[in-house]
């Protein structure tokens, strides 16, 4: 099982929340900005616009106010009366004209006679034929009209002339109202004016003019030339022959700043980023590394492994964790060897007699059914060879207990000398041993009698003391009709009493 990765993960996790959150909060207020920006503009061209307007009812008041000055001066209608009634020269007229209204503002002035002769002025054809609709001499004049020339909108207004209660002619005056607007917008640098007829722009202060786009405005806004802009009629003139004039900002006018700024965020938000990233990447390796470190190694020790665990140089609760740890991993590997040594001397007490180092009775009933059916698996038999010292007791009562344990140990060095290593000894009461082994009968018949000779042929030397002991065998071999290890046992046993029976030392078979 690999250790779970939360924290790391979560770290994971932090970090691109933080990334999230740092670029949705700068594309917020980016976006904000520009939603403050446009509704500003949007506001501020309003009030330009009314502005303006007001500005054109000025200019239309000053150029009548103009006109009604130059009707009324008394030298100018005298040399108006000469000029119409007696027909003479129109210079002195003229002359009076340059000198007197030289400096008022306006556009082009003409003074033409009730014959509607030309006086003054009076080259545009287009004039005239506006003035001809108001040169009548019961109009009180001063109204103000616009009429369109080629290249521009003219506001003009006409004023009779009177001498005398003689109605001489008109004084006519011309303001252009566009083509100054858009010549002060390109020379400002913002914001556009748009003259437009029929829905299709006739001039502009862009560059190249768009002349001939359609302009669709909806609700202020324009889409022209690939821009969007956002736009407001000049209301100067309520005729519908007239072409529009509006006034708009391009939204990249407005938001060029922005946009600008909007790069310098998306780059410092890419910075932010990376830092966060590198923090981020620093903070799994700093803390994730040696806590994933920490948990396979706590994992390890969990299966009973004891990992060796380098010692850390850091002063941080990390190092101090693992440093803890390792000390923890040696105590315990200490215990832990311990334990073993403890376990495995337990394990060999319990199997093994104390007196002899042979296996023990009780580790013949836990190993017989292991090697019964390691037997029938590989197709061998078992044979048991039973020993029983013979008059043992006599060898107690003659030379006490002590020699009695030393003629025991001494037996059993002989057995296990005698037996292979694949064979198992076991001494399963006082002077009686078991031998487990392979071979059949016939092997175990050999084995036992190995065994007896050797006993017989080596005395005991203890000091002065040379002891002699014999022994008896019963030898059996394992059954198909053996029910558990009792069976074979009693069989062997009764072989062992037969060898008893015939006079000692000497080995006896049983076959069924
Ligand atoms: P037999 O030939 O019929 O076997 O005669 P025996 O004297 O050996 O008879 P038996 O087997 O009944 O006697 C066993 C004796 O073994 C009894 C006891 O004094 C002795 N003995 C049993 N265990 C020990 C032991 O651990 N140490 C010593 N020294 N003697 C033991
Ligand atoms: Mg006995
Ligand atoms: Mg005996």
């Amino acid at each position: 099982m690999t250790p779970p990765h939360t924290y790391r993960n979560r770290l994971i996790l932090y970090v691109v929340l933080l990334e999230v959150f740092l670029i949705g909060v700068l594309f917020f207020f980016y976006s904000q900005s520009r939603d403050a920006i446009l509704d500003v503009a949007n506001r501020n061209l309003g009030l330009f616009v009314s502005q303006l307007n007001a500005k054109i009812k000025l200019e239309e008041h000053e150029l009548e106010q103009s006109a009604r000055l130059i009707s009324n001066n008394v030298q100018l209608r005298e040399y108006m009366f000469v000029v119409v009634s007696i027909g003479t020269e129109t210079a002195p007229l003229k002359d009076l004209f340059q000198r007197q209204f030289g400096w008022l503002r306006f556009n082009s002035a003409a003074i033409i006679s009730k014959q509607g002769k030309v006086l003054i002025g009076g080259d545009d054809k287009k004039l005239l034929a506006a003035v001809n609709k108001y040169r009548t001499a019961d109009k009180p004049g001063g109204e103000v009209f616009y009429y369109t020339t080629e290249n521009s909108i003219e506001m003009a207004t006409v004023m009779p002339v009177f001498y005398q209660n003689e109605f001489l002619g008109n004084v006519v005056l011309t303001h252009t109202m566009d083509a100054s607007l858009i010549e002060t917008a390109r020379s400002v640098g913002f914001g556009q004016f748009f003259v437009v007829s029929n829905g299709k722009i006739l001039r502009s202060s862009l560059e190249g003019g768009l002349i001939g786009q359609s302009f669709k405005e909806k609700y202020g806004q324009l889409q022209l030339g690939g821009d969007n802009y956002l736009v407001s009629k000049v209301t100067y003139f309520s005729d519908k022959n007239l072409p529009e004039v509006w006034f708009g900002f391009s939204n990249p006018e407005l938001t060029g700043q922005l946009d600008l700024i909007r790069s310098q965020m998306l780059a410092l938000a890419l910075g932010a980023s990376i830092v966060i990233l590198i923090i981020g990447i620093a903070m799994i390796r700093n803390f994730s590394r040696p806590v994933s470190r920490l948990v396979s190694r706590m994992h390890q020790v969990g299966e009973g492994k004891f990992p060796e665990i380098e010692t850390v140089q850091t002063r941080d609760e990390f190092g101090y964790l693992i440093n803890q740890f390792q000390d923890m991993v040696i105590r315990l590997k200490e215990k832990q060897d311990e334990v073993d040594q403890v376990q495995s001397l337990l394990e060999e007490q319990a199997t093994t007699d104390s007196l002899t180092g042979l296996y023990n009775r009780r580790y013949l009933y836990d190993l017989y059914p292991k090697l019964l059916s390691d037997a029938k698996r590989q197709g061998n038999s078992i044979t048991v060879i039973l020993a029983d010292l013979d008059k043992f007791k006599q060898v107690n009562d003659k030379y006490g207990h002590i020699v009695g344990d030393h003629v025991l140990t001494h037996v059993s060095e002989i057995m296990r000398n005698c037996c292979r290593v694949s064979d198992f000894v076991f001494r399963i009461g006082g002077e009686e041993f078991l031998v487990l082994t392979t071979g059949g009968l016939n092997g175990g018949e050999i084995l036992a009698e190995k065994i007896r000779n050797k006993i017989e042929q080596s005395p005991l030397k203890a000091g002065d003391l040379i002891l002699s002991v014999t022994s008896s065998f019963g030898v059996a071999q394992l059954e198909s009709t053996d029910a558990s290890l009792s069976d074979i046992l009693a069989r062997a046993d009764k072989a062992l009493y037969a060898a008893k029976d015939s006079g000692r030392n000497q080995v006896s078979v049983i076959n069924i």
